[in-house]
């Protein structure tokens, strides 16, 4: 009989470790608390709309193909990514704006345009972020923390690239023009980054873009949670829906299987949690099988920052709008300290607004337009009242779009609704709200979060946006490559657990 494994949770992590785990000959349950699957990446479906909820741009989209490489198929015969180009429409409130390109010659002629003096600094910029890559992301990104000395052995190469200094400090280095200093370090609060402290080592995603490009899941990503649900249901996995798991049970040292919300207890030799592994420790094991301190730890990380969604329709098109524009606003480093260190809610805003239509035609009804607005905000620590101030919050900001971005906005919605820090913590089970898991800082990365193989508990295992190497989709994905590092050589696990039966 081959062991059995169970996934808590069916975001991209679960789904990865999923593939991963048939691939390796376990049997494979998914459990999903949410009535849909997907996890951030779920959709939200609206009369004639469909809403992707969260990740929308695919980067490193050679992760995904290997996902179906592992199980003996092509990812091409599933769904097709569609190149969008640019990446990033940037509007600044002067009035100026900027496209981000991945082609060499058009991106440094937009930056010839916007600040000719930076032109040899962004030359330089980017072979910095290239050097920080091919030790950050190539020989890290998929590869276990275990030990203490895995941390070491890499510090003398990022201090060499002074890759422990802040993202925007390294680009302060070599940009002198503040509005491309804006362009080229709001990357990593896609993952829940401060750009002010997050290490310089999250440049990488500036090269990470630019060596693969930015990517679109043709019917949006919800066709690419369905596309790997169809991959892991052909080779045999069962995903259950409305499945909150309240425990995992531990018995001598192992996990032994989980005990949903319904009662009902489920055996397996592994148990891989794509859930939180803070909610874990501290409300989901028997304390008794942890370690001394496990889950004060745990309870004293630093969450990311939080979002406002807001997710509407339209019935005309607004054909002038990019498929990603980030609307900045008149303040940068100020908003900043303000969503993650003062925790307030600021008047003003720096919004990225989601156009798919532009893309691929399909992501709104004929004649319409749909949409998602993403502010960061602070997580739920700030204390403030989204029951109060949610409605307020979305008009200021459909308001704002009115202005700078499509005129006429309000008189041509159709649907609207929106999710706030509320969401992420009650309905996605993220401890403070947090949109993106433990806030990447130096103390909060590699070694120091949280790790894929529980050290306290044999056969758990943790994938997603809060283990090693963190938020964002290949983040994510590459959690699950971890897996295969730190999962025992096939068939011991099955061994192990019998023991501890
Ligand atoms: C609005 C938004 C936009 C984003 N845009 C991008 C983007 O464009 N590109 C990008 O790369 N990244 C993006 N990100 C980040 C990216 O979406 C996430 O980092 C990634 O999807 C997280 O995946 P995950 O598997 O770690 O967690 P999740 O997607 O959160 O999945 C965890 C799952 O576990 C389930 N679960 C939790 N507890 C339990 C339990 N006890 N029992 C059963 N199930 C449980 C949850 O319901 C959830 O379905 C975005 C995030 C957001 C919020």
């Amino acid at each position: 009989m081959k062991p059995q494994a169970i996934v808590i949770g069916s975001g991209f992590g679960g789904l990865a470790a999923a593939v991963r785990l048939l691939a390796r000959g376990y049997r494979v349950r998914v459990l999903e608390a949410l009535d849909t699957p997907g996890g951030r990446a779920r959709v939200f479906a609206r009369g004639d709309f469909q809403f992707d909820a969260g990740p929308t741009v695919i980067t490193a989209p050679y992760l995904f193909d290997e996902l179906f490489a592992c199980l003996g198929k092509r990812r091409e015969d599933y769904v097709e990514f569609l190149p969008v180009d640019p990446f990033y429409r940037c509007k600044f409130d002067d009035g100026e704006s900027f496209d981000y390109v991945g082609d060499d010659e058009r991106l440094l002629g937009e930056i010839e345009r916007l600040s000719p003096k930076d032109v040899d600094g962004y030359r330089k910029l980017v072979r910095h972020a290239e050097r920080i890559f091919d030790i950050g992301y190539t020989e890290l990104a998929d590869q276990p923390f275990s030990r203490l000395s895995d941390m070491l052995r890499i510090v003398p190469d990022l201090t060499r690239l002074s890759a422990y200094r802040s993202v925007y400090s390294l680009v302060e280095r070599y940009i002198k023009d503040d509005r491309l200093r804006q362009v080229l370090t709001f990357e990593p609060l896609l993952v829940g980054g401060n750009p002010m402290r997050v290490p310089g080592i999250y440049l990488l995603i500036h090269w990470l873009e630019r060596k693969w490009g930015v990517h679109f899941a043709k019917g949006g990503t919800g066709a690419l949670v369905q596309a790997l649900i169809r991959l892991i249901e052909e080779s045999g996995a069962e995903l259950e829906v409305n499945a909150p798991v309240d425990e995992i049970l531990v018995k001598n040292g192992s996990a032994r299987g989980v005990r949903l919300a319904d009662g009902r207890e489920l055996t397996a030799d592994i148990v891989v949690a794509n859930a939180d592994p803070t909610l874990v420790y501290t409300q989901m094991i028997d304390p008794r099988a942890l370690s001394f301190g496990r889950a004060a730890r745990a309870k004293n990380k630093r969450q990311s920052m939080s979002l406002f969604v807001g997710y509407f329709g339209t019935n005309k098109t607004f054909e002038d709008t990019r498929h990603h524009t980030i609307l900045l606003g008149p303040r940068y480093q100020g908003l900043l300290a303000d969503i993650f260190d003062r925790r307030t809610l600021a008047d003003d805003f720096s919004l990225y607004l989601h156009r798919p239509a532009a893309t691929d035609r399909s992501m709104a009804p004929e004649g319409h337009d749909a949409f998602y607005v993403l502010s960061p905000v602070p997580n739920q620590k700030s204390g403030i009242s989204w029951g109060e101030v949610s409605e307020r919050y979305f008009d200021a900001i459909l308001g704002e779009l009115e202005e700078r971005e499509l005129p006429g906005l309000r008189q041509s919605i159709v649907t609207k609704f929106s999710v706030d820090p509320r969401y992420f913590e009650e309905d996605l089970r993220s401890k403070d709200g947090a949109a993106f898991g433990l806030e990447p800082v130096l103390h909060q990365s590699a070694y120091f979060r949280y790790q894929n193989a529980c050290p306290d508990v044999m056969g758990l295992y943790f994938v997603g946006a809060n283990t090693h190497p963190g938020a964002g989709l290949p983040g994510v994905l590459c959690s699950a490559k971890v897996l295969e590092h730190v999962l025992p050589p096939f068939g011991a696990a099955h061994t192990a657990a019998q023991g501890a039966a």
